[in-house]
């Protein structure tokens, strides 16, 4: 299964819920950046992850304390079935990064394994059991680009013709999405209980015009991710003085991406930032599909 990183287009984020969620109206996009995740047949279960240089060798949780072994949990207790099969996990999306890439894991392992143990779980369970495993799962199941509601789990397919391109610029160390709310909960005490809706980004994105899409972005938790750290708003100044069309903090960070106006200005504007320093500078494209099956054997 290949499952793609996400970037949020708006994220408009509302006062705390009485389950301590926040309310959120976000907009998502599926980008071209993605894990890889295998299942074979086993007599057992087990969990490997393989990781690419320049990612920290314990970035990502093993033994039991991964998404994919969650995933796997809940599917097979839904079905009344044995954990078993032997998952790989390819990992491209940065980690704890504000690209879902957790979420994205757990995505292509419910589909996996759902394969691989002939199950034919129904779309609308496949939907619910992603809602129970995170907020942003649905959306990795989903791709495309979409409406999200609620904390971010109830999603609605946008239509979306148009192509576009991203420099994305992760960090070497991830930011705790949890950290980034409470640090938005002390910048914001009086944070509307309605989040700011997506009228405007919805707009652009049918106009099909990038400069609109620019000007339309929008991230609530941007403020609180660059107050704990302020070397992301520098970054932000670094690209749009490059020349990118607008710099955005990925979701609750550090990841941060620029929109390009095409796939030659995201190579160029990548090829700037690398030479300007950044170890990691990746150019992807959206939206792209959601949590898909390449090869099956
Ligand atoms: P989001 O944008 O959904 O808030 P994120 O992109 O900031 O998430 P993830 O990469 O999804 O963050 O990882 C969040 C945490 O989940 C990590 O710190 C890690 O401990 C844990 N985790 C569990 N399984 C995985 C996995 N397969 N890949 C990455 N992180 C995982």
């Amino acid at each position: 299964m290949r499952a793609p990183a996400k970037i949020n287009l708006h994220l408009g984020v509302g006062a705390p819920r009485e389950d301590g969620f926040h309310s959120l109206v976000t907009v998502y996009q599926a980008v071209g950046l993605y894990d890889d995740v295998t299942a074979r047949m086993a007599p057992d279960w087990s969990l490997g992850v393989s990781l690419p240089d320049w990612m920290d060798d314990d970035a990502v949780p093993l033994a039991g304390d991964n998404i994919v072994d969650r995933a796997a949990d809940l599917l097979a207790a839904h079905h009344g079935v044995e954990r078993l099969g032997e998952v790989h996990i390819a990992k491209a999306i940065p980690v704890a990064g504000g690209m879902a890439g957790g979420s994205a894991d757990g995505a292509a392992a419910l589909v996996a394994l759902d394969r691989l143990w002939g199950l034919n779980t129904t779309d609308e369970d496949l939907l619910a059991l992603a809602a129970q495993l995170g907020s942003d799962v649905p959306f990795a199941l989903l791709g495309g680009t979409a409406l999200g509601t609620g904390r971010g789990e109830l999603v609605t397919p946008v239509h979306d013709r148009g192509t576009w391109w991203w420099v994305v610029v992760p960090s070497d160390v991830g930011l705790p999405t949890p950290e980034v709310y409470r640090h938005f909960d002390k910048m914001f005490p009086d944070a509307p209980t309605e989040p700011v809706p997506a009228d405007a980004l919805l707009g652009a994105i049918a106009s099909g015009d990038t400069w609109a899409l620019a000007d339309a972005l929008h991230n609530d938790l941007e403020a609180a991710a660059i107050d704990l750290r302020p070397e992301l708003g520098r970054l932000i100044e670094q690209g749009e003085q490059a020349g990118a069309l607008r710099g955005l903090v990925s979701g609750s960070g550090p990841t941060c991406v620029f929109l390009c106006g095409s796939a030659d200005h995201a190579r160029s504007l990548a090829a700037d930032l690398s030479g300007a320093g950044h170890p990691v500078v990746l150019a992807a494209n959206g939206p792209v599909s959601g949590a898909h099956l390449v090869s099956y054997a």
